[in-house]
This record gives C-alpha cells, structure tokens and sequence, in this order.
C-alpha cells in the first residue's frame, strides 16, 4: 500500500539499507554506498551522475536569470523616479493655485518616488 513512500526511505539497491538520500534525477533512495555528490545534490552512483549535474549547470542559469530581473527593478526605480518627481515638482508648483488638488499631486509624487526607493532597494540584492 504504501511502496511509493516506502521506496525512498531504504536505498533502491539496498533495500535492507536505510537511505541517506535521495538522486536528484530519479528520486530514488540511496544509502552512503549508492549515492554520489553531484554539486549541491546527490546522484544514484555510476548511474546519473551526468544527469544531476546537468539539471545542477540549468539551476545555475536560473540564478543568472534573477540577475536578470535585479536589472529590472533598475529600469522601475528610473520610471518610477521620473514620474515621481514629475508629480512632485507638478504638485508642489501648483501648491498656491490648486490647493488640495496639488497636494493630492503631491503624495502621488511622493508615493511614486516611494515606490522607486522600494525598487532601487531591492535592485540591490542581486549585486
Ligand atoms: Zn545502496
Ligand atoms: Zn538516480
């Protein structure tokens, strides 16, 4: 009844051995003897290595790919930055004739250029 949770807990070519882990290709269980360290996982011995240690080369282009997304939140803080102090300039401008429109103008400048801090923070954690 219980072979598919069963199956991962002993090591699939040992079955009278305890798994120490499990192949990150197959999913199999492996004892200390079985399994192989294939970068940060391991990898029935012998068997997928290869096949671990590629799927570890594509979990490294997708780090290079949030890379990618810390250029993004750059292009958010320029935008938002721009259109803040758009507003804000606007806003404070027309403080003396439009009143509490202006001011209105003014707190979305302000939450604007807010929002571009916010970007410009996080654009930092993917140096
Ligand atoms: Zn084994
Ligand atoms: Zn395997």
């Amino acid at each position: 009844m219980t072979v598919t949770l069963f199956h991962n807990m002993v090591c699939y070519y040992h079955p009278d051995k305890p798994a120490a882990g499990l192949c990150k290709y197959c999913q199999r269980g492996l004892c200390s003897e079985c399994a192989t360290r294939a970068g940060d996982s391991l990898a029935c011995s012998g068997l997928h290595e290869e096949q671990v240690r590629a799927m570890e080369v594509l979990m490294q282009k997708n780090i290079l790919q949030s890379k990618r997304v810390g250029s993004d939140y750059i292009r958010n803080t320029i935008f938002y930055g721009i259109v803040g102090l758009l507003f804000t300039a606007f806003g404070a401008s027309q403080l003396r004739w439009l009143g509490l429109q202006a001011v209105i103008y003014l707190m979305i400048g302000l939450a604007l250029l807010w929002a571009a801090l916010a970007n410009y923070l996080e654009s930092r954690k993917y140096k």
